[in-house]
């Protein structure tokens, strides 16, 4: 057997996929977990028979290992990660990488990268998503730090990424905390698109009265559709079809309304104040599972704050397409959020990204997959100094099409008390985006007024303060 030169730490559901991933594609393997336990159910459950080496300690592990080697840390994120780290580093010699694969902060790789790179030892922060699905049979890749390390992995990254039309879905991403900075953007566009599929299932259920065979269909429906066609659409058509055996009711109205979070969707908001950077639609999405979780509070208030009691009398065929193009305009503008956080953090911390090459590798194995990345893409190609992408050509079309009919279905919304925050702040930064002169002259007066925080006029060069209570 072949001595393997790449190893994983970590067999939890990520780690064991990925391990067996790689070693599906022809590379020999050695893996470690902290519990030897789980590490004898893996090599007895799914390693029989493959080119596993398990190891019981680090040491063992370590030495399994051809040199240089690859080791891939899916550990949880956080304290873990630095653990297995300083357990590793007087293992390991000059030349040996260390990728951290898991959901790690970016910063934590940027401190860790200086840190390892500072021995001699390679550093790889590497966003992986697509669930444990993914992990197995194929991830979009987000891998950063130095090109070199990164050209080491090469040859086993693009064999375990996803594949699409053109290319594996992994490039290399950036230097430092690149990886992990792009992977925490992309779980940020996935609470938005997770939120806006949630408030358009609101509407068609409790505004149009769909019952779940007419979700199952619509879905299913805007799921062959150019604009929509995606995997979160996809699953979301077989969620509705799916029938609780004991009690005959379908399973997603037997499920408590009250959402996780792990925090990658938060630290995208924060990183978007730190930068200057608006992402309403990823705040909204955020700030509506964080209200989710208030249940008893709002089962209480339910009994107290009662809203309208009007009710939908149109033609719910035509505003089911209304609802589509409402989530299709609301998404793009989540999108356009994204992609300029990216552009801004490329910037402010040198990472020097790539949009296209990052929407491209977007395009398969992650959880926002879709055919709309293809768009994205070429919107980048065509311009890579797109400033945002609503003023592509083909976005600024769509948006512009189906802006009345986003329009009324928040009035709709508004009418009955339908809450749809993401929907709501996308128009509101569609609106706000594309209007020459907003109420903010008024913010300056007040701040002028009450700081001498000073303010700039349009009609002449220069900065002004004013006594205002003493005019007139
Ligand atoms: P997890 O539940 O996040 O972590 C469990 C693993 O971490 C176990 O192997 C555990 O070992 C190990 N671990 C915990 N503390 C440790 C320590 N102090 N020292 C050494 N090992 C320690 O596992 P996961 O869901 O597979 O995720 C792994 C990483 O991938 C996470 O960062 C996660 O956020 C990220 N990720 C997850 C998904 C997903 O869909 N689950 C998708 C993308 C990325 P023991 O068995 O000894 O406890």
């Amino acid at each position: 057997m072949t001595q393997p030169s790449f190893g994983v730490i970590g067999l939890a559901v990520m780690g064991e996929n990925l391990a067996l991933n790689v070693e599906s594609r022809g590379f020999p393997i050695a893996v470690y977990n902290r519990t030897g336990e789980k590490t004898k159910e893996f090599m007895a459950k799914r390693a029989t028979g493959k080119n596993v080496t398990a190891a019981y300690s680090l040491e063992e592990f370590v030495q399994a290992l051809a040199r240089p080697r690859k080791i891939l840390v899916m550990v949880k994120a956080g304290k873990p990660v630095d653990a297995v780290i300083e357990q590793l580093k007087p293992l390991l010699e000059e030349g040996d990488t260390i990728i951290d694969g898991g959901n790690s902060l970016y910063e934590d790789t940027e401190r860790r990268t200086k840190d390892l790179e500072s021995t001699g030892l390679g550093f790889v922060g590497m966003g992986v998503s697509g669930g444990e699905e993914g992990a197995l049979n194929g991830p979009s890749l987000m891998p950063g730090g130095t090109e070199a390390g990164y050209k080491d992995l090469e040859p086993i990254l693009t064999k375990i990424a996803a594949q699409v039309d053109d290319g594996p879905c992994v490039t290399f991403i950036g230097p430092g905390g690149a990886g992990h900075y792009v992977k925490m953007v992309h779980n940020g566009i996935e609470y938005g698109d997770m939120q806006l599929i949630a408030e358009a299932y609101d509407l068609l259920k409790n505004a149009l009265g769909l019952d779940h065979n007419q979700l199952h269909k619509v879905f299913t429906e805007w799921n062959t559709t150019d604009e929509l066609n995606s995997f979160l659409i996809e699953i979301t058509a077989d969620i509705f079809k799916y029938i609780d055996p004991d009690t005959n009711i379908p399973l997603v109205e037997l499920i408590m309304d009250a959402a996780g979070q792990k925090g990658t969707g938060r630290w995208t908001v924060v990183s978007s104040l730190e930068l200057g950077v608006p992402i309403p639609t990823m705040y909204a999405a955020v700030n509506a599972r964080v209200i989710s979780a208030y249940k008893s509070e709002r089962i209480a208030a339910s009994k107290e704050l009662h809203g309208p009691t009007v009710t939908f009398d149109g033609d719910k065929e035509a505003f089911v397409n209304k609802i589509r193009d409402a989530l299709y305009c609301s998404k793009m503008c989540s999108y356009a959020q994204g992609m300029a956080l990216l552009s801004k953090a490329s910037q402010e911390f040198g990472y020097n990204l790539n949009l296209a090459e990052i929407a491209r590798i977007w395009k398969g194995g992650c959880i926002i997959r879709a055919g709309f990345l293809d768009k994205i893409k070429n919107a980048f190609n065509e311009n890579p100094k797109l400033p945002n992408l609503l003023l592509a050509p083909e976005f600024k079309q769509s948006i512009l099409d189906r802006q009345e009919a986003w329009r009324e279905v928040l009035m709709l919304a508004n009418k009955l008390g339908i809450p749809v925050p993401a929907f709501s702040a996308s128009l509101d930064y569609f609106d706000s985006y594309r209007r020459d002169r907003n109420p903010q002259n008024l913010t300056q007066a007040q701040r002028d007024y009450f700081g001498a925080h000073t303010y700039e006029r349009i009609d002449k060069e220069g900065v002004f303060h004013t006594e205002w209570s003493q005019n007139g």
